[in-house]
């Protein structure tokens, strides 16, 4: 490893990967060596229980001087591993990519272009690669990450990424054991800009990202980022109550109309229908409490600075 910091710094999550492994390592090196620009490569082994892999990646960091390997004590998941690729980044710009070459990396040139905003996003022109079932997921997920992230309209978030490097350190100031990276994105900066770039098959393996750890992503980002079912919640009891006011206006009127039918009824289903309503709604009141208390353990800063003149 030279004592230069590199410009550019490539984050690796790895899985259980074997074969594409140094076919990366080349690949990206001949991207960077052909636009004359200095970069390093830092895998992450997320504790893959594949035992060739970390052997395979020791030997990548040996033979290449521009590549780093870590690897974690057990599986933290895809956020936590790139997040700790992340902390030990030393380039001015920082590039996540897959490590199965689903992402070229002959496309982060493109990438590189518009490297003047705080984030370039590498959006999949093609989704056909994924089945029926991955692509509702990612429909899905679109709609909770725009609903709750608030990612700009359009946008379609992807892992293949490029970051400044402030940017990331002001990811990193946030504490939270259950990472959602564009949720922590979204925190730092909005200056966010797609370009289109292809995504490829996967050639050897198959997807990490069985449908339970997906929604074990998914949920992170619910319970994690937004009070969104506490909110539903108390929307259902504001409800509720009211309809029951209302309902219990006209029992009311009817009693005093046609006079009492089983005594106490009236008032009775009046009573519980509204305490229930409020009931609901008061849990969701709290959840807005809950929302804020894990904002603040998490100790999210309550601004960043892009610049000082
Ligand atoms: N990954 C990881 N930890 C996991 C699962 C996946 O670091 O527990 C990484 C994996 O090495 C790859 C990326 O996340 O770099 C995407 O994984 P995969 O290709 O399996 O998912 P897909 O492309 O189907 O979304
Ligand atoms: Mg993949």
């Amino acid at each position: 490893m030279s004592n230069n910091p590199p410009t550019y710094s490539v984050v690796i999550p790895v899985y259980n990967s074997t074969r594409t492994l140094p076919e990366l390592v080349e690949r990206l090196t001949n991207v960077f060596n052909a636009a004359g620009l200095s970069h390093e490569t830092i895998f992450v082994n997320d504790g893959s229980p594949n035992p060739e892999t970390w052997p395979i990646l020791k030997t990548l960091a040996a033979a290449y001087p521009q590549v780093r390997a870590f690897c974690l004590a057990r599986n933290f998941g895809k956020a936590g591993a790139v997040l700790c690729g992340m902390q030990h980044a030393r380039g001015n710009w920082i590039i996540t990519i897959d490590d199965d070459l689903q992402h070229a990396p002959e496309d982060i040139p493109l990438l590189l272009a518009q490297q003047q905003h705080d984030v370039v996003m590498g959006s999949f022109t093609n989704r056909k690669k994924h089945t029926l079932l991955q692509r509702f997921g990612s429909r899905v997920k679109a709609y909770f990450d725009s609903r709750i992230l608030g990612i700009p309209a359009g946008l379609k978030n992807s892992p293949f990424k490029v970051f400044r490097a402030d940017v990331v350190r002001n990811m990193l100031a946030i504490h939270t054991s259950r990472p959602f990276i564009p949720s922590l994105m979204l925190y730092v900066t909005r200056d966010i800009v797609q370009v289109g770039v292809t995504h490829h098959a996967r050639e050897h393996g198959k997807s990490a990202f069985t449908l339970r750890r997906r929604i074990r992503q998914f949920s992170n980002l619910i319970f994690g980022n937004s009070s969104i079912v506490l909110q539903a919640v108390a929307f259902l009891g504001i409800s509720i109550a009211m309809l029951s006011l209302t309902y219990g206006g006209w029992l009311i009127i009817k009693h005093f109309l046609h006079g009492a039918g089983v005594p106490g009824w009236t008032s009775l289903m009046v009573v519980m229908l509204t305490l229930g309503g409020l009931t609901l709604f008061s849990i969701g009141v709290i959840g807005e409490y809950l929302i804020r208390i894990i904002e603040g353990i998490e100790r999210r800063p309550a601004y960043f600075v892009r610049e000082e003149v």
